[in-house]
């Protein structure tokens, strides 16, 4: 996100941050109820902090900046903590974490330090107050100084000890320390003390407040969530929020009933209890009966604390609870009291957070976009942000119908993703930060390349121009004609293309069978060279691209047939009109017929079958009547005689198939992924025995074959009955050419 360049727009931006961070925290922590992911919410607040740290004047001692969590509700007693409770700073990346561990090291000078590293367990802080041994209050952070009182209900959740385990009662002679034997770290010098301090008698506990995470373990919380839906009540956002609304029910039989857990992960005040380290803290806590994450690991280097950082995102979708970092903590307790704390947050530690998902940004633009076949298309401009390791500027917004549902305008603040994590996405706007002139978003009434009035197809959610020559239109055909799915001509790129079509050497597709050496080797790429002469392509590149365009003049029928960008007609489906028609001429032939329409004692099935197109395994009636419309166009005929003028093959090579054509008739699906093959080759070796193989199952299908992962089309064979091979089936039929004798049919 870009930081305002001055003072005043800093400021504005700043206070409508505050307002809709307010707002967000209260649903987050008051009512349980948050409506923008935590990804979207840490990076509106980072964005104040960026301006705070840029304009330090700007900051408000009630700036959300400043606080941690909200003030406790007046539902419950509230608690003054013994000590405050801080959130922690936060590392968005491995750079930042760096930065930390090197502050850190920096602050300690020679002495070095060893870092405990913690799942950061995504549930609502507890603290826990032990007297004489005994849990005499539970209280959630509240503010950080005062909490809520949710002593009932926390007695409710079983891994709560009620008692500390009398082994680690402190004796008059030894600090107390956990019992050696079972230790997470059995390195450390308290840890020894342990055989010692039981042997030696007790005294009187100390008071013992410990801290840690309540959470709601994932398969609870979709049980939960499936039960809310069945009595007709709203589902939870997330585990987070499930736990944190579960500790603060007014009847503790609810929250007897949500299933809650926790990990526990400090001691408050270590020292009369003779601990001087985290590590000795967690096998202490251990000792004394709390539940304790086992994911720990005491580190050495900065290498080893990554690695930690980076085995957890792997090892996030396995675990049964959620998580949303990693907590890292200077281990020594001397040395964390040196660093001391900011106003929010402890020096000595900080969450290293799971690279989000989500960010804001501000939505500058809409520009609308003409495709191949004429779909205006409006495109999100926004300011450019890193998700997901990259960065993006851009989204599409599909068409008006999807702008109107997400309510999304010009100057908007949104929330952006990568589906994925592959395409950008608008999730969505903030619309507590919409400025007061945004307006909602029209759709151009005329062609933005070509200025035609466009138009919406009655029942289509897109808008298009209608101009075949619409010239955008002519520059997507042209490329897509070249594109590596299609002909493939190399090295025929998007510039060379429009500088071709600029200087009137390209109308459509057949034009580049026309274009010769010397009209290639002096185009103009419309660049100025440093001494004012502008560049020409050259003679290298014209050889090299008029060779390439001579090699594609023998392409496969299917390509030519994708090539000429028929609406709905894709690689798959070219393949199968051109497997069933083998040349142009005679689908063009098919699309001449008159199929039946279905209506009155003309059924579905008898209309499809009266149609030479629409039954071809794959196509369909809609796909058929694309096809129509294509060859119905005078101007489209016109290409294509031009195209078998300058000797593009428009027929597919009829070769004497090498095998005996034994599965001849059958037709073929396989969904899932296959060990031995890909999916091409083991298509390429049933087509070489004669079997059709589609894309989809339908009663026709004679076998599917099932790899590893099949979903619905091995769902579908099923219910059709359609047998079902698996790879090693598929193998045989593949070596010994004879039809399969049966599958299973999938039961
Ligand atoms: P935080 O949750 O990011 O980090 C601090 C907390 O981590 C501690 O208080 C502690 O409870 C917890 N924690 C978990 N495991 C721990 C461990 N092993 N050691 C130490 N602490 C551990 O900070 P926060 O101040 O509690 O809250 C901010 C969080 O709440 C952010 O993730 C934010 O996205 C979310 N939030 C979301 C919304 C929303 O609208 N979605 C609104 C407000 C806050």
């Amino acid at each position: 996100m870009v930081t305002p360049e001055n003072r005043d727009s800093a400021s504005a931006r700043a206070e409508a941050l505050r307002r809709e961070i307010e707002h967000h925290a209260y649903l987050y922590y008051a009512l349980d109820t948050p409506e923008l992911s935590d990804a979207a919410y840490d990076d509106l607040l980072r964005e104040l902090q960026r301006i705070e740290s840029t304009w330090p004047e700007l900051v408000t001692p009630e700036s959300p900046t400043q606080r941690v969590g909200a003030p406790p509700s007046e539902q419950f007693d509230s608690v003054a903590h013994s000590q405050r409770m801080y959130s922690l700073d936060n590392a968005m990346d491995l750079a930042e974490l760096d930065a930390w561990l090197a502050r850190v090291r920096e602050a300690l000078g020679e002495r070095g330090c060893g870092f405990v590293c913690e799942l950061k367990i995504d549930g609502s802080s507890l603290s826990l107050t032990y007297r004489d041994g005994a849990l005499e209050r539970a209280a959630t952070r509240g503010d950080g100084r005062t909490g809520e009182n949710v002593t009932v209900n926390v007695r409710t959740v079983k891994d709560v000890p009620l008692r500390l385990r009398e082994e680690v009662r402190p004796s008059p002679t030894a600090p107390s320390a956990p019992a050696a034997q079972e230790s997470l770290f059995a390195t450390t010098d308290a840890l020894e003390a342990a055989d010692d301090a039981a042997a030696a008698g007790s005294v009187g506990w100390p008071d013992v407040d410990v801290r840690g995470e309540v959470y709601m373990p994932k398969a609870s919380f979709e049980r939960l969530n499936a039960e809310q839906e069945a009595a007709g009540q709203n589902a939870f956002a997330n585990p987070r929020n499930a736990a944190a609304g579960a500790v603060r029910q007014k009847n503790p039989a609810i929250t007897a009933s949500r299933d809650l857990a926790t990990f526990i992960y400090q001691v408050v005040d270590p020292r009369p209890l003779g601990l001087t380290r985290q590590s000795d803290a967690l096998a202490w806590l251990r000792e004394a009966g709390f539940h304790i994450n086992p994911d720990v690991k005491l580190c050495g280097t900065a290498e080893e604390v990554r690695e930690f950082c980076t085995g957890a995102i792997e090892k996030r979708d396995e675990l049964p609870y959620e998580i949303d970092g990693v907590v890292i903590k200077v281990d020594d307790f001397r040395l964390q009291d040196e660093l001391g704390h900011t106003s929010k947050a402890p020096r000595w530690a900080i969450a290293f957070k799971f690279p989000p998902e989500e960010k804001t940004t501000v939505l500058r633009e809409i520009r609308v976009q003409v495709g191949r076949t004429g779909a205006l298309t409006p495109l999100a401009e926004f300011d450019p942000v890193t998700v997901a390791g990259s960065t993006i500027a851009r989204a599409t917004l599909h068409n008006i119908d999807e702008i109107r549902r997400k309510d999304v305008r010009i100057g908007d603040t949104i929330v952006v993703r990568k589906a994925g994590d592959v395409i950008p996405e608008v999730v969505g706007p903030v619309l507590g930060m919409r400025p007061d002139d945004a307006e909602p978003w029209e759709m151009l009434s005329d062609c933005p390349e070509c200025g035609t009035t466009a138009w919406r197809p009655e029942g289509e959610v897109v808008t298009r121009c209608p101009n075949v020559a619409c010239p955008a239109q002519r520059l997507e055909r042209l490329l897509h004609w070249a594109s590596r799915g299609a002909m493939d001509i190399d090295g025929m790129g998007e510039q060379i293309v429009k500088r071709l079509v600029e200087t009137d050497l390209l109308h459509d597709v057949a034009d580049f069978y026309a274009l010769t050496f010397e009209q290639l080797a002096v185009l103009d790429l419309g660049r100025v060279k440093q001494d004012g002469t502008p560049t020409l392509l050259g003679e290298t590149m014209a050889a090299k691209l008029r060779a390439a365009i001579d090699a594609t003049r023998d392409k496969p029928l299917a390509r030519v047939l994708f090539g000429l960008g028929v609406r709905h007609v894709g690689a798959t489906v070219a393949e199968a009109l051109a497997d069933a028609f083998g040349s142009v001429d005679a689908l063009a032939e098919a699309a001449a017929t008159v199929p039946l329409t279905p209506g009155e004692g003309v059924t579905i099935a008898a209309a499809r079958e009266s149609d030479p197109i629409a039954r071809v395994e794959g196509v369909g009636p809609e796909i058929a009547s694309m096809v129509r419309a294509f060859f119905g166009d005078e101007n489209n005929v016109a290409v294509i005689e031009r195209l078998r003028q300058r000797g593009v093959s428009l027929e597919q090579e009829r070769t004497e198939p090498a095998r005996p054509q034994t599965l001849a008739g059958r037709t073929f699906v396989l969904t899932g992924a296959l060990e031995r093959y890909t999916r091409t080759e083991a298509g390429e070796e049933l087509k070489a025995l004669g079997a059709k193989v589609s894309g989809s199952v339908s009663r026709k299908t004679s076998f599917v074959v099932a790899g590893a992962d099949a979903g619905s089309k091995y769902d579908k064979a099923v219910q059709l009955g359609v047998p079902v091979l698996d790879e090693s089936q598929l193998e045989r039929v593949i070596q010994s050419g004879l039809p399969p004798e049966s599958g299973s049919t999938g039961a």
